[in-house]
């Protein structure tokens, strides 16, 4: 009632989907509307693989194409992207591949003004949905975020290409839209913004889809039940994305996330198998500093969801057991700087705190002790089963 109206556009959704079995071999005529002269942008597996299905049908249309190739969403990445907008004369970017050729691709298209389709080959993020780009150092260290002016013009979710990508991919998406729900509900579970509760609650219904129907689609690639897991992590993820904004957006599971990148040995593991780990070093946190027992419960429950799909429980499971106390001491120090979304966290966390928690992930809730009468409040636990 007495809040400024916001002055953020609302970016919900691309303004077009496609969506189906080698459902790109017919995305030609749609994708001929949006521009003349596209540059596909993609990482080296993914350009191979579309190559041989959008030549054809972009050819058919006369669209003259060019290529580039990418591996990280960083500033000079960039900087030669536009270099190859203006050298092709392009007027419409494809970009193809996982989250960062993905988010390469969209923030390009926004500083060139430039119309966007996104054609995702693996479904480990919901970076083809949503106006948002990740920056990284040329080494691949997170740096910071955009926000982009509006969602993709066209998504192409083709299964037949998803299904190519390892399935490890797939692991890592349902990681990071899990963290949807563990983020969110510390955030804005108690807002009373319609789109914002309606976020949370979709948060929420994504999390126990995954719950119920990862282990099965994992065993059954390709089948029906895996189309529904991808479509949770990469459409249902990014409808909360959006509809959320960026007041819904992530807490303590990214900022761990983007700390850890600073560790070069980190580089081998995905997205979403750091944002896996870092939902549990949240709720670590809730159980060590709140005396939360419903955190160290959904921390249980969520052990076990990863023992069954393969995500990671500790340091050693993300090739990280040899690190050093000073690396884990920066990754802390980044993760709890000043401006990290860990800050919305309901409480104050540090350094210190957060090193502790990020090394005891997976110690059993029999072997903690709670001070009497100080059982719960975290927000995102009052259904942990
Ligand atoms: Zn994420």
């Amino acid at each position: 009632m007495n809040q400024a109206p916001s002055l953020l556009p609302l970016t919900i959704a691309p303004a077009q989907i496609l969506r189906g079995d080698k459902i790109l071999a017919s995305a030609g005529s749609t994708i001929a509307r949006l521009g003349t002269s596209p540059l596909i942008i993609g990482g080296d597996r993914a350009l191979q693989a579309i190559a041989p299905i959008l030549s054809p049908i972009l050819a058919q249309h006369s669209l003259p194409i060019a290529t580039a190739q990418v591996s990280e969403c960083s500033e000079a990445t960039l900087g030669e992207l536009r270099q190859a907008v203006s050298t092709h004369q392009a007027n419409l970017i494809i970009g193809t591949g996982g989250g960062k050729a993905l988010d390469a691709a969209k923030l390009l298209a926004h500083q060139c003004g430039l119309p966007i389709v996104t054609i995702p080959t693996s479904a480990a993020t919901c970076a083809a949905w949503t106006a948002l780009a990740n920056i990284y150092s040329p080494e691949g260290a997170f740096l910071y975020d955009v926000t982009l002016s509006r969602c993709p013009d066209l998504l192409v979710l083709d299964y037949s290409l998803i299904a190519t990508a390892p399935q490890r991919t797939l692991v890592a998406g349902i990681g990071d839209a899990i963290a949807k729900w563990y983020e969110a509900s510390v955030s804005s579970g108690t807002s009373e913004q319609t789109l914002i509760i309606a976020a949370v609650q979709q948060a929420r219904i994504l999390r126990d889809i995954l719950f119920q129907k990862s282990a099965a689609a994992l065993e059954a690639p390709g089948s029906t039940i895996w189309q529904e897991v991808v479509d949770a992590t990469v459409l249902l993820a990014g409808v909360i994305g959006g509809i959320g904004g960026a007041q819904c957006r992530t807490v303590a599971a990214h900022a761990v996330h983007n700390g850890l990148t600073h560790i070069p040995a980190s580089h081998g593991t995905l997205h979403g198998e750091k944002v896996a780990f870092g939902i549990l070093v949240q709720l670590r946190l809730e159980e060590m500093i709140l005396g939360n027992q419903l955190a160290a419960a959904a921390r249980q429950q969520l052990l076990k969801f990863y023992s069954e799909i393969g995500l990671p429980q500790t340091l050693d499971d993300l090739g990280l057991g040899n690190i050093t106390l000073g690396e884990l001491r920066q990754a802390a120090e980044i993760a709890t700087a000043p401006n990290s979304d860990i800050h919305r966290l309901p409480f104050t966390v540090i350094p210190d705190q957060l090193m502790a928690a990020t090394i005891s992930t997976t110690v059993p809730a029999d072997a903690i002790r709670y001070p009497a009468g100080n059982s719960c409040s975290g927000s995102q636990l009052e259904d942990a089963k």
